[in-house]
């Protein structure tokens, strides 16, 4: 039964890839995409649900008290934040070099930047590594540890809060990067045949079930090492924070950051999931989540304090 249990948890995320891969190299992902924006993510967080339900983790902790925050925070990154950084960042990538270095940003033609499966590798290459270096500054620069914060005060992983994280944070992390390299010139269809592989195991590695990574652990962000990057308490040594790849994890063992440790060939996993060090709850008002770390929720709760009509010597409203 352990064995079975074994090999399904190893089988869920090549199945994820085949699977998605699968719509897009028959080109039905497209059609999919009209009659439900977002519907691969959407599906990967719903397996995820049921993964949850299926395989209990012992150390999970209810998230239910920020239901609310987590069904905002998942519908404002999966569908407002990619569109409103495009229409801020894009005019940027594209005027500022021609106004100021006098041609555009875009060094090449398609076919100039090689063929397709390199620009594929290339693509998925630098996907990640901006994303594990933008993500190991958003741990060590406090304006970006500010906005950042908050992704780690939740005290579970869970598929409902795999989008929980400021806008910007978001942006900074899973937007910008896309729009750099659309810019330079890749192959449209090239950036898209990556977006499965960045996506599902980023998207997976919040899911809260008790599944094994096996091999898998060593290349990509699976639940297990991304909850050593939520841990409480941060490995001795690790500085900020470890685990930074977003997708994949072999940046990590590059860069020296993976920490992933094994007692009697089990691999060990944190007890407690939450803010670094401890000290700060979660934080269950998406508006102070969205405001607060751009100093902007205090002049809102004066505003509203201001705007409140002053109760009578009873508590009760003053006749009109
Ligand atoms: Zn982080
Ligand atoms: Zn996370």
């Amino acid at each position: 039964m352990a064995a079975i249990f074994y090999v399904g948890s190893l089988a869920i995320l090549p199945a994820l890839y085949m699977m998605f891969y699968g719509f897009r190299l028959a080109g039905r992902a497209y059609s999919i995409d009209q009659w439900l924006p977002k519907w691969d993510t959407l599906l990967i967080l719903c397996t995820m649900i049921i993964l949850e339900r299926l395989y209990r983790y012992r150390y999970a902790v209810s998230q239910r008290s920020v239901l609310t925050r987590d069904i905002i925070s998942n519908v404002v990154n999966l569908y407002v934040t990619g569109m409103v950084t495009g229409m801020i960042v894009l005019p940027a990538l594209v005027f500022l070099p021609q106004h100021y270095l006098g041609r555009k940003i875009i060094l090449a033609s398609s076919e100039q930047l090689g063929p397709f499966w390199l620009q594929v590798l290339v693509i998925l290459l630098s996907v990640s590594f901006f994303r594990y270096w933008i993500h190991r500054l958003q741990h060590s620069i406090p304006f970006l540890w500010k906005l950042h914060s908050y992704h780690h005060r939740v005290t579970d992983l869970q598929a409902s809060n795999t989008f929980v994280s400021h806008p910007i944070d978001f942006a900074l992390r899973n937007v910008v990067i896309f729009l750099v390299l659309g810019v330079i010139g890749f192959n449209p269809f090239a950036l898209l045949m990556t977006v499965p592989a960045t996506g599902i195991s980023g998207t997976f590695s919040h899911c809260g079930a008790d599944i094994k990574g096996g091999f898998l652990n060593y290349l990509f962000v699976t639940p297990e090492v991304h909850r050593w990057h939520h841990s409480e308490q941060i490995p001795e040594g690790y500085g900020y924070s470890c685990n930074y790849g977003v997708e994949f994890s072999f940046w990590d063992m590059i860069f020296g950051t993976f920490y992933l440790p094994q007692k009697d060939g089990i691999t060990e996993q944190p007890a407690r999931i939450g803010y670094p060090g401890g000290g700060l709850a979660d934080e269950s008002n998406y508006l102070k989540l969205l405001l607060a770390p751009l100093g902007l929720y205090r002049p809102l709760s004066w505003f509203r304090d201001v705007l409140r009509i002053p109760k009578g010597p009873h508590g009760q409203q003053p006749a009109e």
